[in-house]
């Protein structure tokens, strides 16, 4: 367990306090959401109040998980709490939640670059999951690892290293995996709950993006791309592309990938993916976004073929740079 001042700052804080919002980031993931529920189950076994706040509704998939259907879906908080817990976010902005700073902020996040705005703040970008943190939070809390629990945390876990595949991962994932298994985690159910809980028109919609895949003359980057009437045309809606960036990356090959998702007019939402050492992170902060090396995101407004060689010349020097001091 981390022996981390700033954890044990917030153990003290959340023993002095009773009633707790808990919020995280908009278009909620699965560390998000398992690491709000799996810290909301612990403060109630202290006998505290914990209420979740969201800017919007949790996926499809991920609503089949405990407790998750009780989050409120709202812009701004209602009510007094004695603290507001925020994590998974770099910066309070990435709630979407309104009126948070209201109450004592303890930020939790594992994401480089956070900001640092609360007024108790624990971060570690070692962390593979925001949900290993609160594993130890959990644990230095006192509480039990009931099955609800470790169900979060391995949830957590299981989505933020891509099923087992991104460079995060470190003995200590496994560790905390293995005492979630060992509570009661069923990871067979929690795998088919995420992956395996598809609609046709999910499945359709990632045919349709798929099928218009390009890819740069290297062959190392794939592009996908899609709009609201390819998505209208195929019987799915944009939540349903959830996890469709990471399939380009099952060809060897590839060694990164961006998914343009516009939003209105000229603006996209852009992800990014890669392999290995590959930090498309850094590209996605030139763009004003932010994330981790393998996995990242930023919005962007312009015309979508500038924007795609833009990103390709982005992408091909974070490609050749991690190339540059790997030897073959
Ligand atoms: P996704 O591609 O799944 O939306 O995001 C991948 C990762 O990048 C997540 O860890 C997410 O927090 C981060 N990310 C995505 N979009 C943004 C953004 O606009 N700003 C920042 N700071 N991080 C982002
Ligand atoms: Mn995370």
């Amino acid at each position: 367990m981390t022996h981390s001042p700033e954890m044990h700052q917030i153990v003290e804080a959340i023993r002095q306090r009773r009633r707790f919002v808990l919020s995280s980031h908009a278009r909620p993931d699965g560390d998000s959401i398992g690491s709000q529920l799996a810290l909301a189950y612990a403060l109630r076994r202290l006998g505290k109040e914990a209420v979740m706040v969201n800017k919007d509704r949790a996926p499809g998939p991920l609503l089949q998980f405990p407790g998750v259907a009780d989050i409120i879906v709202a812009d701004a908080v209602q009510g007094e709490f004695d603290a507001a817990i925020i994590m998974e976010c770099g910066d309070l902005g990435r709630t979407g939640v309104a009126c948070l700073d209201r109450s004592f902020v303890i930020n939790i996040d594992h994401h480089p670059g956070n900001t640092e705005y609360g007024q108790l703040n624990w971060f570690d970008a070692s962390a593979a999951a925001c949900g290993e943190m609160v594993f130890d939070l959990v644990e230095a809390l006192g509480v039990p690892l009931t099955a609800e629990i470790a169900t979060h945390v391995y949830l957590a876990i299981l989505t933020d290293t891509g099923s087992f595949h991104y460079s995060n991962i470190t003995p200590r994932t496994f560790e905390i995996s293995k005492r979630c298994i060992e509570a009661g985690v069923d990871p067979v159910l929690v795998a088919r709950n995420v992956y395996d809980s598809n609609n046709m028109g999910r499945l359709k919609l990632f045919g349709a993006v798929l099928s218009a895949m390009q890819l740069d003359d290297t062959g190392r980057i794939a592009v996908v791309y899609l709009d609201h009437k390819m998505a209208r045309d195929a019987g799915g809606t944009y939540e349903d592309t959830e996890g469709l960036i990471n399939l380009p990356l099952t060809v060897k090959e590839i060694q990164a990938v961006v998914f343009f998702k516009q939003s209105e007019g000229d603006e996209y939402r852009v992800s990014m993916r890669s392999k290995g050492n590959i930090d498309i992170g850094a590209v996605a902060k030139q763009f004003g976004g932010g994330g981790h090396k393998n996995a990242a995101g930023c919005t962007v407004v312009g015309g979508i073929d500038t924007l795609q060689r833009t990103f390709i010349d982005r992408m091909t020097v974070a490609i050749d740079a991690q190339s540059a001091g790997t030897p073959a």
